[in-house]
């Protein structure tokens, strides 16, 4: 249950970065929608600054250590390099990880506390990707911001969500810790719309930014599915996070059904916990799945059993309620057969919280899938002083992009309340590098392989 991908060795880190061409306007900033200037970083690692180039990804990114992790950086910001259309990319996602890792693990401190404050206050209702990265904006521009969390940490799907293999919660609470130690205060365990009401927000706080993400898993609606055994693929993932690993309860059959990346997490997980048998159900052919080619070749690895064009029909269970199996129908020969099981997780996605938000704010304007309609430049919603991002007015996507739109949210609130523009950190410490980087005594690019 060790994360899976090796950080690279301090030679590593240097090799690599020595390999980037540093390019001007690089589509590898572009593709990151946290707009992190790659070249900057990469470019003070090969000069050993490791530590200022953990300043640049933070100063862009609060959650750099977390989106190192678990973005796609495929198909994001490697998938942009430049280098990649002849050869291997610049591996972006573990030099980013190599550098806040550095500073992690020697308590280095890169972000200052403002000594000046604006004296205006802000009111984030969620502590996930959206929640942290507004906050830390904020803070930095000398705002005083108050996170409302419900749970016990913060940190969102960050902390609860993602498969152990992939990373360990320790490094979204190290987040946490990051932002608080810009001045942002989280209140835990605070329900807001039961402990304190919209009304007390928006008469104390100068402007709210809700980022209350996506709720719990959606149902199959299936016969038979009420009963033990069958519960949210979320669910199952958070124990891991939550309890010891020789608690959680793991099936000897353990069945999927679901084809995003959390489904690929929970059937991946469950077969590295020890599950004799984990097999993944998905309604639609492969090429649809949503979760990432990357993350289904980890499931294979795991020796999971992928079934697909699998239409779910009925949950069965013995006289005495047992979970025994799902009955299934092929889309497209339509035979039915029956799936043994005995436990069964299900991972077709996630509840909106668009009834908490109505009773919250009632003439908060949603779209018809339940997500709060958000001026896609300022995430500004129809209400004054209301502001959204992240899943729960996107619908649901990476957590690089929940902290893009918490970055354009602190921005905008920043323009109302005080009138001023921040200078965009965004390219602000590299213009105009020449490839190959004068001194870097090594034009070393790795070759795609052929085969
Ligand atoms: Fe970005 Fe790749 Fe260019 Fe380096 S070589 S700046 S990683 S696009």
């Amino acid at each position: 249950m060790e994360e899976m991908t090796d950080p690279l060795s301090d030679q590593g880190a240097l090799a690599e970065s020595q390999r980037c061409l540093y390019c001007y306007d690089a589509p590898c900033i572009h593709a990151c929608p946290t707009g992190i200037d790659v070249p900057a970083f990469i470019k003070k690692i090969a000069n050993g600054e490791v530590a200022s180039a953990a300043k640049t990804i933070l100063t862009a990114n609060i959650l750099g250590a977390s989106c190192a992790r678990v973005c796609p950086t495929e198909v994001l910001c490697e998938g942009a390099c430049v280098l990649g259309h002849e050869y291997e990319p610049i591996p972006i996602g573990r030099l980013q990880r190599h550098a806040t890792d550095f500073i992690t693990k020697r308590g280095i401190s890169v972000l200052k506390k403002p000594t000046e404050t604006s004296g205006f206050r802000v009111a984030i209702i969620g502590g996930g990707p959206a929640g942290l990265g507004c906050a830390a904006d904020l803070a930095q521009l000398g705002h005083r911001v108050v996170i409302f969390e419900k749970e016990r940490d913060a940190g969102g799907l960050n902390t609860r969500g993602v498969a152990y293999y992939k990373m360990k919660p320790r490094v979204s609470l190290d987040e946490v810790r990051l932002v608080e130690s810009l001045g942002v205060e989280i209140r835990r365990e605070v329900n807001v719309g039961v402990d304190l009401s919209a009304g007390e927000l928006l008469s104390e706080y100068d402007a709210v930014f809700v980022a209350i993400g996506l709720g719990c898993g959606s149902r199959l609606n299936l016969p038979g599915e009420s009963g033990p055994g069958v519960r949210s693929a979320l669910d199952f993932i958070r124990d891991i996070h939550e309890m010891p690993l020789d608690e959680v309860a793991i099936g000897h059959s353990v069945l999927v059904i679901g084809g995003g990346n959390t489904a690929i997490d929970a059937v991946s997980q469950a077969k590295r916990l020890g599950a004799p048998s984990a097999t993944l159900a998905y309604r639609r052919k492969e090429e649809r799945m949503s979760a990432y080619a990357f993350e289904v070749s980890l499931a294979r690895a795991a020796d999971c059993r992928l079934l697909f064009q699998a239409k779910p029909l009925e949950v069965l269970r013995s006289a005495e309620g047992n979970l025994t199996g799902v009955k299934f129908v092929h889309e497209t020969n339509g035979k039915e057969w029956i799936e043994p099981c005995d436990q069964l997780l299900v991972a077709i996605g996630q509840n909106k919280q668009d009834h908490w938000l109505k009773s919250l704010f009632p003439t908060l304007e949603l779209n018809s899938q339940g997500c709060v309609i958000t001026d896609p430049l300022t995430s500004r919603t129809n209400l004054p002083k209301v502001f959204a991002g992240g899943d729960c007015a996107n619908g649901g996507k990476e957590v690089v992009n929940a902290v893009g739109e918490g970055k354009k949210a602190a921005l905008a609130i920043h323009q109302m309340l005080t009138g001023k523009t921040p200078i965009p950190t965004l390219q602000s410490s590299r213009r105009g590098i020449a490839r190959p980087p004068a001194g870097a005594g090594l034009w070393n690019p790795v070759r795609k392989p052929t085969h």
